[in-house]
């Protein structure tokens, strides 16, 4: 993270995110642990930096798209890290000789805790086809993932995802903080639908992502921020690619 710079809120103490382009996060828990959400390293927008990884201790994936599972297997079998995923998904990383010990298979609603760290996969409108070769494997359903640290701060990556009124129930249930929300349109939400998802879900913090990686991801977070109301006080954060939220 040498080069990175970083912006500051009002963050749990010791709990960093860092956009690493696309829809690939890096967070530093507050109890010390270093997580990877959808890590596609080699996106175009990656930092120089991002690679390679070498101290990661839980690996998330919300689908099988090579854009979001990139570079899971990689750093699965660099490091010791555990891999949590839907089901169809582990049999993929086993396949691919990640050990099974390594591997948490769940589904949406599922919950598992890793390190005092508690991850529930809850729903997200999309597809999830794994890209092998030329073939594509059936990657279950896609999903997002909300992380509920151990001092109840509660973080909640969308995933890719159409709009769906359901959000208001993952609102409700898991009252996340922070929310990392796609914008970029074409394959997911654009700034139209995601300014709905912020009225229903009304988080303190939004990291805009899965935006202006190619031209067809063309939803940016200023069209976002103007069509949020005034009423809602969601704070907008558009990170650079590299950049830490801290
Ligand atoms: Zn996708």
């Amino acid at each position: 993270m040498a080069n990175s710079t970083s912006t500051s809120g009002n963050l749990k103490d010791g709990l960093q995110l860092q956009w690493l382009g696309h829809a690939s996060f890096k967070v530093n828990s507050p109890n010390g642990k270093v997580i990877y959400i959808d890590p596609w390293l080699d996106n175009p927008k990656a930092p120089p930096d991002a690679k390679p990884v070498k101290n990661v201790d839980i690996v998330v994936l919300t689908h099988g798209h090579f854009d979001h599972i990139g570079s899971a297997v990689e750093i699965a079998s660099d490091t010791n890290a555990k891999v949590i995923c839907n089901f169809e998904i582990s049999l993929y990383m086993k396949s691919k000789g990640i050990p099974e010990s390594n591997i948490i298979g769940i589904n949406e609603s599922g919950s598992i805790s890793v390190d005092n760290i508690l991850f529930t996969m809850v729903h997200a409108e999309h597809s999830s086809g794994i890209t092998d070769g030329d073939r594509v494997i059936d990657g279950g359903t896609a999903a997002g993932i909300v992380i509920k640290f151990d001092d109840g701060y509660t973080i909640y990556h969308t995933g890719d995802t159409g709009l769906f009124s359901d959000m208001k129930l993952i609102a409700s249930l898991y009252k996340p903080d922070l929310v990392m929300m796609c914008i970029g349109g074409y394959y997911t939400m654009s700034p139209k639908e995601a300014a709905e998802a912020v009225k229903l879900i009304k988080p303190k913090y939004l990291l805009p992502m899965h935006y202006g990686t190619f031209p067809a991801l063309s939803g940016n977070p200023d069209e976002l921020s103007k069509l949020i109301p005034k009423t809602v006080k969601t704070r907008v954060i558009p990170l650079k690619p590299g950049e830490i939220f801290s």
